[in-house]
């Protein structure tokens, strides 16, 4: 199971976007995203100015 939800996010420059987040996944029954989520690849968001990344933490579900 993985739940993703569109959220509102603020840059460390102070611009507020949104973008859709995993805020849970269930690593049993998806491998590839487990391996996203060890290499810092998930929820990794660029802001529309292109000058800011921010990552979001994530919810592990066993
Ligand atoms: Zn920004």
């Amino acid at each position: 199971m993985t739940i993703s939800n569109l959220e509102k996010i603020k840059c460390p420059k102070g611009h507020i976007f949104e973008a859709q987040l995993i805020s849970a996944i269930s690593v049993s029954d998806n491998f590839e995203l487990k391996e996203a989520l060890i290499a810092g690849e998930v929820n990794l968001v660029t802001c529309p100015d292109k000058l800011s990344r921010t990552s979001n933490s994530i919810a592990w579900l066993k």
